[in-house]
């Protein structure tokens, strides 16, 4: 699903707390007119009232006095409806309408901006299509436990925390291409994900894809013919792009090329992408031709991770709770 379809999903979704409010206000109002009478009764005279006061207002010959006389009915049928209401066990408000949202009432918009019940359901639809949803349940900076590297490794790391942090704040078409650079389990794809996380809740399409599935999807669009379905666009035009684990796929001048045309492509385009790889400048020039090497090296900027094992520092950690001395 695409940044289109997850608006498309989110305009849906506004769309049915709209039409689920009606139905609610509906049931309420059936309900009540037919256990409490009196109320209907009152309600009859609430339209007419309304419905004379709308034929007063066309014929455009009224008095102020007629028009305050209409309000006033208005009012005081509404007092004795909330009042009847509560003599028979009901909140005042029972036959208001139900709102998921009272912000905006279920529009999404309020004075012309997207009200905060919309940006909500819009980063929830991102995150659902990022690739992320079921890492690190829901990444983010807070999540940050410096405590899990050596000591000597911290402030190094508080520094890419650091870094990572502004980036966020400033993201956009302006915002470098990032390769985190270290040893497996020193954190890479933690941070990458945080940075991922962190920028869709600003409402950022982000996608992540470790590098094999990105390729797979590629190859199968390419040689299977099965471009439906497959995030291929996207991967070339998501605010942020995160590929994971550069290095671990098995090398052929397919995968060289697609990954040239993903990361040439989006830097035209200007969206910015994250990638992290075990592999030091030494192995990439082993492992790449030169042009992909030479984005990666003077396109992205080089981070490199402090060595530290964070799973093993995890399950050490894990094994000490079960068994404490
Ligand atoms: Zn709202």
């Amino acid at each position: 699903m695409n940044k289109n379809k997850c608006l498309e999903a989110v305009n849906q979704l506004m769309e049915d707390r709209r039409t689920n409010s009606r139905i609610e206000e509906n049931r309420r109002r059936e309900g009540i007119f037919a256990s409490v009478p009196a109320i209907a009764q009152k309600e009859r005279e609430l339209q007419e009232n309304h419905a004379a006061f709308f034929r007063f207002f066309a014929d455009r010959d009224g008095s102020e006095e007629k028009f305050l006389a209409f309000r006033d009915k208005s009012l005081s049928l509404q007092e004795e409806i909330k009042t009847l209401l509560a003599q028979n066990g009901y909140p005042a408000d029972y036959l208001d309408p139900v709102h998921h949202c009272s912000v905006c009432l279920d529009e999404g918009v309020v004075d012309g901006a997207l009200c905060a019940c919309y940006k909500q359901a819009l980063s929830e639809q991102y995150l659902k299509e990022s690739g992320m949803e079921h890492l690190f349940n829901g990444a983010g900076f807070a999540k940050y436990d410096l405590s899990l590297y050596p000591a000597d490794a911290r402030q190094k790391m508080e520094k890419l925390l650091e870094f990572s942090k502004k980036y966020v704040q400033t993201f956009g078409e302006e915002s470098q291409n990032l390769l985190f650079v270290g040893e497996p389990g020193c954190g890479k794809t933690f941070l990458s994900v945080c940075i991922g996380c962190e920028l869709i809740r600003t409402g950022k399409f982000v996608l992540y894809a470790p590098v094999q599935s990105l390729l797979g999807d590629f190859e199968a669009a390419t040689f299977r013919n099965k471009e439906a379905g497959l995030p291929t666009e996207d991967y070339l035009d998501a605010d942020l792009l995160i590929i994971d684990d550069l290095g671990t796929e098995f090398y052929s001048s397919f995968v060289e090329t697609t990954l040239y045309s993903v990361i040439n492509t989006r830097l035209t385009r200007k969206k910015p992408t994250v990638i992290s790889t075990n592999l030091s400048i030494d192995d990439r020039e082993a492992c790449y031709a030169s042009r992909l090497n030479s984005r990666l090296t003077y396109s992205f900027l080089n981070l490199q991770f402090p060595d530290a094992d964070l799973r093993a520092e995890i399950l050490r950690r894990k094994a000490a709770k079960k068994n404490p001395r």
